[in-house]
């Protein structure tokens, strides 16, 4: 038994996702005749209560496209300083839109107002790039799966609007955080003029993200899609499977933050972990004591057919998901307890 805990994407499609995307009705996509994509789009947009939704093929090209509607090469993105347009994108942000980041030191993935009106450069002093977009990332990956407080988000909203700035998020796993604090997408497709939502992380599908936005910023959407590459013919056969997560894995995030709360909790209490960031939804990130082996312990690890990501830096990163069962969650608990390291 491989318990593989690197991350949520290494989930199977389940055997009811496989029937659902085999007898999926599709067309040619890039002429919009794909009943299945147009279906899972229309229920997407509908949840956020937002005009337009786009699928794309991953949520690098989502984030991407949303970047290049909001920017004119030489502006300036405001983010966190883990986001992942920064870090995971392969600079994708000067590779396709000509824009720069603003890096702001947040708290677990998570900025303020504040810190966004003292980042904003003034549009009349020329020397410096154009502000003209935030985003933000909700759960922050690098943060460990923190959730943004809405009222925060709120009030950035309104520094957007005074200072005419586009409002982005990165909702990799935006469906953990609205499970785990019990929110409505309809309140945050008022805020966002785009959010991007993925369906191959918590929701287990193979692959996909849908990007939606108000009809205006969407405009060129499917045009920057196009020239991106991420123009798909029969892509149903992945919508059907989106669909069919949105009806059968997404209540079920709450279980995978539950057993990562038990992971945290078994974690805390072991001698060779120095620290382990607040768990908030199915990320659990954790520091190792100085004086700890980290090879030995991910040596330990490996021949339990446990595989963990290392983060640098002492670091280490789980992440609980769809296909990390009861039992395999039991057994890692106990081999935990076990640990001599
Ligand atoms: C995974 C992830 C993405 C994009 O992922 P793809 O692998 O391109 O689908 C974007 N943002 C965050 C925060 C992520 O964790």
């Amino acid at each position: 038994m491989i318990i593989d805990l690197r991350s949520d994407t290494v989930t199977q499609p389940t055997k009811g996702m496989l029937e659902a995307m085999m007898s999926a009705k599709t067309g040619d996509d890039v002429y919009k005749e794909d009943p299945t994509v147009n279906a899972l789009e229309a229920r997407i947009a509908d949840m956020f209560g937002m005009d337009t939704a786009l699928f794309f093929p991953t949520g690098t090209m989502a984030n991407q496209t949303a970047l290049k509607l909001h920017t004119n090469p030489g502006d300036q993105v405001i983010c966190d300083s883990n986001a992942h347009i920064y870090h995971y994108e392969g600079g994708g942000a000067s590779f396709n839109s000509g824009i720069s980041c603003k890096l702001l030191q947040g708290q677990g993935g998570t900025f303020t107002a504040q810190q966004v009106v003292e980042a904003i450069n003034p549009p009349d002093f020329y020397h410096s790039p154009l502000t003209a977009l935030v985003e933000i990332e909700n759960t922050a990956n690098r943060g460990g799966g923190t959730c943004w407080d809405f009222a925060e988000i709120k009030k950035i909203k309104t520094v957007c609007d005074q200072h005419n700035l586009g409002l982005h998020l990165d909702g990799a796993r935006f469906w953990n955080a609205l499970v785990a604090k019990k929110e409505d997408a309809k309140a945050y497709g008022k805020v966002f003029d785009t959010i991007s939502v993925c369906l191959s992380k918590g929701l287990g599908c193979p692959a996909g993200t849908v990007l939606v936005g108000t009809e205006t910023i969407m405009k060129n959407a499917i045009r920057i899609r196009k020239i991106l590459g991420g123009g798909m013919r029969q892509t149903g056969y992945l919508a059907a499977a989106g669909l069919y997560a949105l009806d059968h894995h997404l209540d079920r995030l709450a279980e995978d933050h539950i057993k990562a709360k038990e992971i945290e909790a078994v974690l805390t209490q072991l001698e060779c972990v120095k620290q382990v960031q607040k768990v908030e939804t199915n990320i659990i990130i954790f520091e190792l004591n100085q004086n700890t082996d980290e090879t030995h312990f991910l040596k330990t690890m490996a021949s339990n057919h446990i595989r963990v990501s290392g983060m640098g830096n002492g670091k280490l990163r789980l992440v609980t998901h769809l296909d990390y069962t009861d039992a395999m969650h039991e057994r890692f608990l106990e081999i935990l307890k076990q640990l001599d390291v």
